[in-house]
């Protein structure tokens, strides 16, 4: 069972028990159970619903280590889509340790190219080739594929090989690199099903992400991996399809 249903399912399971004694409460048999102890309140808000964070263009050493510390403290899994050429020359330790905390892995090619456009062969040298190199560090498949720039054509659909991921809520936080302005934009836009664009090679990006994170929670917000948010929503990604969202 996938970690935040363990969460989810006994607030879920709180409410509707919560409800049933609100509205009729001569209707309740006697043998309803009530809540124990040890579940989890739920938060002051009703639950603000699921929501993943994605971060492009790392890792890089120290900006990604300091969010990877964060999102641990925060119990928080996130998904990246990371540059080849800088996994194999400077942070294979750090893709396993994405691995190993549960994040998601995604390709952003291995030289942050525009993928629309380019012949098998070089998209193969982009593309499958840092699927490769993922799959030779952590012994597993399965990646998702961001194109740089959210560029896809026919081509790039045809030739990906894994479902394309793109989002719902982009604040450009490379422009300004401005984390009030950022926070400020995702905060004020999420919504249940929202799939958010940060990139974690810049310190205010770091800083946003985890102060979003904290601002979302507080509003019943769930954070979780792109996979677990199109599972949740009973939607099978498919290879060569785009995604930008999951709202219920
Ligand atoms: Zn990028």
């Amino acid at each position: 069972m996938r970690r935040w249903l363990l969460f989810v399912l006994p607030v879920l399971a709180w409410s509707l028990c919560a409800a049933a004694l609100l509205t009729a409460p001569s209707a309740v048999p006697a043998d309803v159970p009530l809540p124990v102890e040890e579940t989890p309140a739920p938060s002051s808000t009703p639950s603000g619903g699921l929501i993943a964070l994605t971060f492009d263009d790392g890792p890089r050493r120290s900006t990604t280590t300091a969010l990877l510390d964060g999102l641990a403290a925060r119990g928080v899994q996130a998904t990246f889509f990371l540059i080849g050429k800088q996994v194999a020359e400077y942070n294979q330790d750090l893709l396993q340790r994405m691995d190993a905390e549960g994040h998601q892995i995604g390709i952003h090619t291995y030289d942050h190219v525009m993928l629309s456009g380019l012949n098998a062969a070089d998209f193969s040298a982009q593309v499958d080739k840092t699927r490769s190199l993922f799959q030779s560090i952590l012994g597993h498949n399965g990646f998702l594929l961001r194109p740089p720039y959210g560029s896809t054509d026919p081509a790039v659909r045809s030739m990906a090989g894994c479902p394309i991921i793109l989002w719902s809520i982009d604040p450009e936080d490379w422009d300004d690199q401005n984390a009030d302005r950022v926070v400020e934009h995702v905060v004020s836009r999420a919504k249940d099903g929202d799939i958010i664009l940060l990139h974690d090679i810049f310190p205010t990006s770091v800083e946003a992400a985890l102060r979003i994170v904290d601002q979302l929670h507080a509003r019943g917000f769930y954070f979780v991996t792109v996979e677990e948010l199109f599972a949740a929503r009973h939607i099978t990604l498919e290879p060569g399809k785009v995604y930008r969202c999951a709202y219920p």
